[in-house]
């Protein structure tokens, strides 16, 4: 367990051209309805601040939940931002004299590592500690470590399911675990790839009969809105009124807010990606047991994979070739390895054609 006070995000060199797996964006581009209903923008609804009740409905729709469950970011990224600053402020400042401020402790973040950069980000814009907990050396989930680390001022915990950049699932036994034991803490479900895992904690019964449990979504990956900007916070309605707080009330621009009524609509592309993502995973796990690398079979539209002490060559020689891949080598336990977006399977031929070259 370590404990640092800040970190900012590390933003990727983005190539201008060439073939992008770098980010897990989604390859293949958003549903064509989505385009067509920007286009249908008007210049006078361009002028206009947007209403939101057609997009949350369809977004309540598509995910199954009340609409007053529903709040929708600016991504999700703004949704972890609205969670850690929800959590992490003080908290009945009124009552604490500023002569008593020795007795303030900070306010703490569990973080399991490796994880997503912004939850350590927005802990420390929040002005709270990130507490990291490193997954087991086989990337299992250490739910004795995190129950450890946990204490009075813990006020949230960042969990992806499943997790980026392993690909793999927390067990469900392990959430509810940490919900129970834990309901002073904001438990945050970062589900940012459960589209292509195929299960979510929404829907779950006794997962959401927890007051503390807070789902993130996104509309970046699956269905392709990363550049629009476009997620969800799901919650029981008490749970999320202060990261509601938080998030403007413009939030979402016009664009996006069509966008989302639009994309979520269109099953069949969504559908469509999702099984070019699948056999993709098939192809890149073929290819490299080929080549006798180490992998982790993936529950995302990415694919870990160790390929030892020349990573950032491979990665740089990929790059040459205008194959972009994500070197995670310094990433806790990560050690050798890089990942690569398992997208439309034209493109994922690409890669394998390359790494093949490069190796
Ligand atoms: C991509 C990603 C996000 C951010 O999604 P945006 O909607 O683009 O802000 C959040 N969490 C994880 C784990 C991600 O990989």
């Amino acid at each position: 367990m370590t404990s640092e006070r800040s970190k900012t995000y590390e933003k990727v060199v983005t190539p201008s051209s060439g073939l992008r797996l770098h980010l897990n964006e989604n390859t293949a581009g958003c549903s064509p309805r989505v385009f067509e209903a920007l286009h249908a923008i008007t210049r006078q609804r361009a002028a206009l601040y947007p209403d939101y009740d057609t997009a949350r409905q369809a977004t309540a729709t598509r995910l199954a939940v009340p609409v007053q469950e529903v709040l929708l970011t600016n991504g999700l990224d703004e949704g972890i931002l609205a969670a850690a600053v929800a959590a992490l402020r003080p908290q009945g400042l009124s009552a604490a004299a500023p002569s008593s401020s020795a007795a303030f402790t900070t306010p703490e973040a569990i973080v399991v590592v490796p994880a997503f950069d912004m939850y350590g980000v927005c802990t420390s814009a929040a002005g709270g500690r990130v507490v990291n907990v490193p997954l087991a050396a086989d990337f299992s989930f250490p739910l004795r470590e995190v129950l450890a680390a946990a204490g009075a001022a813990t006020r949230v915990v960042f969990l992806t399911n499943p997790n980026n950049p392993t690909g793999q699932l927390i067990p469900r036994a392990d959430i509810i675990e940490i919900l129970r034991v834990l309901p002073q803490a904001l438990v945050f479900v970062d589900e940012a790839y459960a589209d292509f895992a195929g299960e979510s904690l929404i829907g779950d019964v006794e997962a959401r009969t927890y007051r503390n449990l807070v789902i993130g979504r996104t509309f970046a990956k699956a269905y392709g809105l990363a550049g629009i900007r476009a997620g969800a916070v799901i919650a029981h309605t008490d749970t999320l009124a202060p990261l509601s707080q938080v998030v403007p009330p413009y939030s979402i621009n016009v664009y996006a807010a069509a966008a989302l009524a639009a994309g979520l609509n269109d099953a069949q592309h969504y559908d469509w990606y999702l099984a070019q993502v699948r056999e993709s995973k098939s192809l890149v796990y073929e290819a490299l047991g080929k080549l006798g690398l180490r992998y982790w079979r993936s529950a995302a539209n990415f694919v870990l994979v160790n390929v030892g002490g020349r990573v950032t060559q491979v990665v740089a020689d990929l790059a040459e070739r205008g194959v972009f891949v994500r070197d995670r080598s310094r990433d806790h336990g990560c050690a050798g390895c890089m990942r690569v977006t398992t997208g439309v399977v034209e493109h994922t031929r690409v890669f394998i054609n390359a790494l093949e070259e490069v190796l």
